[in-house]
């Protein structure tokens, strides 16, 4: 059977691995170990925060490993996970479809959508459990004509102990997460090569001969007669530049920021994060607890339950590479032209709850999405392969995303990497 190697097992590796699985003898190379949730307890971090030890964010991995966080040049922090599972451990759970650019270049992606709905649970009926300041927030949207809707989430709600834990990992399994696509590769024989990083692509004159790894038994090679790149937007691009391919400097990101009050008795954390959300011109807004601010931002220095905290989602411009040795990722004037904007429609919902405009603070400008930086275009609307790839190798993740979608990418990634799949086993 001919050997596909697969980098990376988040959203869209995770995807490949089962849809090739048979048909190809995958192996999965993943950077990162098992993925356990974030255990320590909250009243633990407290002490350390008070003492203004956790002054940088990259400190994260000592408190939660899976979680990858660096720093943009310039101001923004951007994470991503580095586990089994990749960024999907991490995720709010939303389930969006947010398709409509690749649409616009000709690829129409309803098929892998109807799989994906029979495959992996969505439900919106978390709406009957929000509390009484979500419910209060929904209104106050729904009275300033922002349309409001409850987002569709990944999750046997059944499972679901709505203890708003989500970005640090669900701790009962409710939240689906790429983890129930890898083990359905494994049970079909796939294998998995955990804390191992692949540093490029081995060329055996134009075709790709396998991957150059760095695990724990040191450096080797494994061999594969398909190679798909699924490391995601900040992983891909570096493994392909070290391979000689170059990317675009186009890289998106969905810059999150939060503007967030004191509300004694909010207990936003203890809530399903990101109930509802308002889809505004290049942003979204939501209600969302920020652990990320709450960790390492000294405005946020409440107690956990007394803080009201609204989130600012950006469709950001195409601007920014990512390269071995660090991320740029500017915000242009148009960009913060819309931030400002949203952030001043959340200070307003806030007032109308009655918090003073002054007594408002900001959370750490942060971004989790990373992808473009390789994007399909017109003339790959059939194939899904870039030119500048060799013939046997593919890329699967976010880094082929047209363009930011200001919106959670995790569906909208396996149903292109569904279709990627398909076209493999078709040739
Ligand atoms: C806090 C947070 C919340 C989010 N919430 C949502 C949400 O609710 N809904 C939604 O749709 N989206 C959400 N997202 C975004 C979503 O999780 C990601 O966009 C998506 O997982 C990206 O899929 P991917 O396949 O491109 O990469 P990833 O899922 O990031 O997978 C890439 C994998 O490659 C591995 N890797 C990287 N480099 C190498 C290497 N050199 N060798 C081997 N392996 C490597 C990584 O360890 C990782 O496991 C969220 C993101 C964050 C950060
Ligand atoms: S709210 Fe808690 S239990 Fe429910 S899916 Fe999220 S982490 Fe899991």
């Amino acid at each position: 059977m001919r050997k596909a190697v697969v980098i990376g097992s988040g959203a869209g590796g995770a995807t490949v691995a089962m849809e090739l699985q048979g048909q190809y003898d995958v192996t999965v190379v993943e950077a990162g170990g098992e993925f356990a949730p974030f255990r320590v307890s909250l009243s633990r971090i407290e002490p350390l925060r008070r003492a203004g030890l956790l002054f940088d964010a990259r400190l994260i991995r000592l408190l939660f490993r899976p979680m990858k966080i660096r720093r943009a040049e310039g101001e923004m922090v951007l994470v991503s996970g580095r586990t089994l599972g990749g960024t999907t451990t991490l995720s709010c759970a939303n389930a969006l479809r947010c398709d409509h650019g690749i649409a616009a270049l000709g690829i129409n992606l309803d098929a892998e959508f109807e799989e994906i709905y029979r495959q992996i649970p969505v439900t919106t009926g978390h709406m009957q459990r929000w509390g009484a300041l979500t419910r209060r927030l929904y209104e106050t949207f729904q009275a300033m004509g922002l349309n409001p809707a409850p987002l569709p989430k990944l999750m046997d709600l059944a499972a679901c102990t709505n203890c708003g834990r989500c970005i640090i990992g669900c701790r009962t399994g409710a939240k689906w997460d790429s983890r129930r696509f890898l083990k359905q590769a494994v049970a079909a024989g796939a294998h998995l090569v955990t804390e191992t990083r692949v540093s490029r692509i081995v060329m055996n004159g134009s075709r790709a001969s396998g991957v150059a790894v760095r695990g724990r038994t040191g450096h080797r090679t494994i061999a594969g007669d398909l190679i798909v790149v699924a490391a995601g937007g900040f992983g891909t691009p570096v493994i392909l530049q070290e391979s000689g391919i170059e990317c675009q400097p186009s890289l998106s990101v969905d810059p999150v920021l939060c503007i967030a009050a004191e509300c004694p008795g909010a207990n936003q954390h203890a809530e399903i994060s990101m109930p509802f959300a308002s889809q505004q011109d290049g942003y979204i807004l939501s209600t969302y607890f920020d652990y990320l601010s709450f960790f390492f931002h000294p405005a946020w220095h409440y107690p956990i339950g007394n803080i009201v905290s609204l989130m600012v989602k950006l469709a950001d411009a195409n601007e920014g590479a990512v390269t071995r040795k660090n991320v740029s990722k500017p915000l242009i004037p148009s960009d913060r032209e819309r931030l400002d904007k949203a952030t001043a429609i959340c200070v307003e919902v806030l007032a109308r709850i009655g918090i003073d405009r002054s007594q408002t603070f900001l959370g750490v400008l942060n971004a989790g999405h990373p992808g473009c930086s390789l994007p399909l275009t017109w003339n790959e609307a059939q194939t899904m392969h870039s030119p500048k790839l060799p013939a046997n190798v593919y890329v699967a993740d976010a880094t082929i995303l047209p363009k930011s979608l200001g919106n959670p990418p995790i569906l909208t990634i396996v149903a292109l990497a569904k279709r990627i799949s398909r076209l493999l086993k078709d040739r």
